[in-house]
């Protein structure tokens, strides 16, 4: 076991520094678990949630990596450029050259060495152009809104583990763990973002009467693709499910975790940091504290960090 230092650089092939100050190019080692393409059983499955679970297992939102002839590959024409794959490769392979993701190197190597490795540096640099050209492709190639947040969430050191649909009889999008405390999870992508907050209540109830939650111990979070508008009653009910039931309800946006992955920083839900209402609904705060500098966005098309007024 080998504790390596893997620097990424964007628009470069990642470095990787050896324990003894030995660096070099990271590589593809063709391991055996190829992270950057499934999750293994413990990331998307916890015994301690008590639900049943859907096991879909990609990385990719697209299927845009692949594993043909022998090595894992990038199709050019199918990658959103989430950066997920490459947030999750255990050498640093696989990075972005200013136009698209692709993949440095193949050489023999054991997996083992890079495991315990520390990954830093940039994936990706945040800017409008490419946030609306990502948002652009998650409409046009209509990705599934739980997948793509189920691993942007894990990625962002949010345990999330999605619920099964279909055969039964179970409405919540997600239950998610952040430092040993669960959670519940609503996902939507659409307008129907506005009814979420009513149903937390409902998830909420399901968990505690019916899978043993304590309600004083639950954390409560949307994820949309933007922030709800100011003229919609979303920011409003937050408030008063907090005044009335001292349910804080937190909020994110898909471009948030994608920044946030990027950069490899974790989000921490514990101190109710991402609890916004009509009060403050401004994520740029939070985004520059978990940064330390400020962001790249200069307007805010797609209500990343706040909504359109
Ligand atoms: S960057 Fe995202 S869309 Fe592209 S191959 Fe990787 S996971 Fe798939
Ligand atoms: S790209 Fe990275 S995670 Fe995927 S097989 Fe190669 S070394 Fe392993």
């Amino acid at each position: 076991m080998k504790n390596n230092k893997i620097i990424k650089h964007y628009s470069g092939k990642s470095s990787v520094i050896e324990e003894n100050g030995e660096v070099f190019q990271s590589r593809c080692i063709n391991c055996n678990n190829k992270k950057c393409m499934k999750y293994m059983p413990n990331e998307i499955a916890n015994d301690n949630v008590k639900i049943p679970i859907n096991i879909v297992d990609d990385v990719c939102p697209t299927q845009a990596i692949k594993y043909e002839n022998g090595k894992v590959i990038i199709d050019n024409k199918k990658c959103i450029k989430c950066g997920l794959c490459a947030s999750r490769c255990i050498t640093g392979a696989i990075y972005y050259d200013g136009k698209k993701f692709t993949i440095s190197g193949y050489e023999m190597g054991k997996e083992k060495d890079y495991i315990d490795s520390i990954h830093c540096g940039e994936i990706l640099k945040e800017s409008n152009e490419l946030l609306k050209e990502i948002y652009n492709d998650i409409i046009r190639f209509n990705i599934n809104p739980n997948i793509i947040s189920r691993n942007l969430l894990n990625q962002c050191g949010i345990q999330t583990i999605l619920s099964r649909k279909g055969d039964v009889n179970l409405r919540m999008d997600a239950i998610i763990i952040n430092n040993d405390k669960r959670g519940v999870c609503e996902i939507e992508f659409n307008n129907d973002v506005l009814s979420c907050p009513r149903c937390i209540l409902d998830d909420l109830a399901v968990l505690c009467s019916r899978y043993d939650y304590n309600l004083e111990d639950t954390l409560s979070l949307v994820v949309a693709l933007g922030l709800p508008n100011n003229r919609t009653d979303y920011w409003r009910v937050i408030q008063d499910t907090n005044n009335i039931l001292n349910i804080k309800i937190q909020t994110v946006s898909i471009g948030f975790l994608l920044i946030t992955m990027w950069n490899f920083k974790k989000i921490n839900l514990i101190s109710n940091d991402f609890y916004k209402d009509c009060d403050d609904n401004s994520l740029y705060k939070n985004i520059e504290v978990l940064l330390n500098r400020k962001v790249n966005i200069i307007s805010d098309d797609n209500s990343i960090f706040e909504p359109l007024k």
